[in-house]
């Protein structure tokens, strides 16, 4: 048994992964191939790098994802912790700062006095200690070889995709406007407002635009191509139909221009990147359009005429392994339970999501190094739920899934007052639970 828990990959569920190990006295090898490699989607060498949206999404725990993040806070979550740290307006979301939200994490991991951080790109595992495998959905290619071919898992592929970003101050601020829908919370979000003309011209272009080229993927991997709903590009939600984005991303009810009294017929969006506010994301133009014809085309935007971009939509291909009956509710490999697995490529979907799993995993791999019992979260629980789905699956083909309350184990009992009050109560029945399992982990 080697004296350290390895944890390869120091994203979202990596760095939670060893921070739990290390807060409970085990000794953590953290390895992260960063600066030495990059993925095609990661340009900074900080840890928990966000890729795309810097968007946690919803702080309600009437929400799935919101009820996730409350039980990861109870917990101790250093993600948690990161994310209330650097948070930046975001009506009910929780948005953060992502410069400063990597910088708070990378700093904890590295001042961690049970955590050494090794750059270096990781390509097998030990076969006498414990190890985490949180290399995420862009595993680098020599990894995800060994972890389908030796270690036996199988692998899948489908493609996701990020929104571009657009300096603040070339946003003709004479046509948008500040404003949050129904004026709910701060005025938050800079509103690019169009009429019908402008809406035809945008989505014509949109449709005709052309996308950049796929060269790294072969045949087979195109035939496997599965656009994941929560991120699909705007180009291919434009091609659905000539309304899907009116009622999708560009939906303008609730937008009213003050200025003018009235709702436009379509609504651009977009959300601060920063604390500072000096940068903006396009809320929902996820895309992977030809960097020259992002410009051309969302410049048609009414604000964005000169907008000046300072990242552009990008489309990646996504690894995730056919988790059911490869892994067991605590992550680990069933073939090799000393290997476990974190993060997006065990089939949740999402940052926190991928916090979560990897809170889970940090936490099994860390009790097992201890000679601990096994402990396997209740499915009443969102973090029990999730590690269930991964595990079993679901009805048909395996594919990604975010936090839902469809996952969760039912109440088993009617709920007067609708689906909020119903929420409220699934959320109520599993924070007592997690502030049960708090005190048996500590
Ligand atoms: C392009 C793209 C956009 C996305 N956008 C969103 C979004 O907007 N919202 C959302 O909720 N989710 C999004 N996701 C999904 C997912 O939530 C994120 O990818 C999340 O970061 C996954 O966390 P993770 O810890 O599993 O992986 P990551 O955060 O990617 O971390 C993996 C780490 O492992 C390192 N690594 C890779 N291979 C090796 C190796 N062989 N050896 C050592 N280190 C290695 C990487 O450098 C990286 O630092 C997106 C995914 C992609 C690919």
């Amino acid at each position: 048994m080697k004296e350290k828990l390895t944890v390869c990959g120091a994203g979202l569920a990596g760095c939670e992964a060893a921070w739990q190990a290390a807060e409970r006295g085990v000794p953590v090898r953290l390895i992260e191939m960063k600066p030495n490699k990059y993925t095609p989607a990661h340009h900074v060498p900080g840890f928990a790098e966000l890729v795309c949206s810097n968007s946690l999404r919803s702080d309600r725990t009437t929400n799935a994802v919101g009820l996730l993040k409350e039980e990861l806070h109870r917990l101790g979550s250093l993600i948690m912790q990161a994310a209330y740290a650097s948070r930046v307006p975001a009506g009910s979301a929780l948005a953060v700062d992502r410069v400063e939200f990597s910088n708070y994490i990378t700093d904890h991991i590295k001042s961690h006095p049970n955590i050494e951080v090794i750059s270096q790109e990781v390509t097998s595992v030990d076969d006498d200690g414990i190890t985490v495998i949180a290399t995420g959905p862009l595993t680098s290619d020599a990894m995800a070889d060994y972890i389908r071919d030796t270690l036996g898992c199988g692998g899948l592929h489908f493609f996701d995709a990020a929104a571009p970003i657009v300096d603040a101050a070339s946003i003709n601020m004479d046509v948008a406007y500040f404003g949050s829908r129904y004026d709910k919370g701060d005025a938050d979000y800079i509103n690019c407002p169009m009429n019908r003309e402008q809406y035809d011209a945008f989505y014509n272009a949109l449709v005709t635009a052309r996308e950049a080229e796929l060269k790294d993927f072969d045949r087979e991997t195109q035939r496997e191509i599965q656009v994941f709903e929560g991120c699909m590009p705007v180009e291919i939600m434009a091609r659905r139909g000539y309304d899907t984005l009116r009622y999708g991303p560009l939906k303008p009810v609730g937008l009213v221009d003050k200025r003018t009294g009235e709702e436009a017929y379509a609504v651009v969006q977009l959300r601060k990147e920063n604390v500072a506010g000096t940068m903006y994301n396009l809320v929902g133009f996820q895309t992977h359009l030809a960097f020259p014809e992002q410009k051309r085309v969302f410049g048609m935007i009414p604000g964005l005429e000169n907008a000046e971009f300072l990242r552009y939509g990008i489309m990646h291909r996504n690894t995730y392994l056919n988790s059911p009956g490869l892994l067991g509710a605590d992550y680990s490999l069933l073939a090799r339970p000393e290997v476990y697995f974190a993060g997006q490529m065990t089939g949740v979907e999402g940052y926190i999501e991928s916090a979560g799993s990897g809170f889970v995993a940090g936490l099994s791999a860390a009790r097992a190094f201890l000679g601990q019992e096994k402990l396997i979260f209740p499915e009443t629980t969102m973090l029990g739920a999730m590690a269930g789905y991964v595990s079993r699956g679901g009805v048909g083909k395996f594919v990604p899934m975010n936090a839902n309350f469809g996952i969760i184990e039912p109440l088993g009992r009617r709920v007067k007052g609708g689906k909020i009050a119903k929420y409220e109560a699934i959320a109520a029945r599993s924070l007592e639970q997690i502030d049960s399992i708090k005190n048996i982990i500590v």
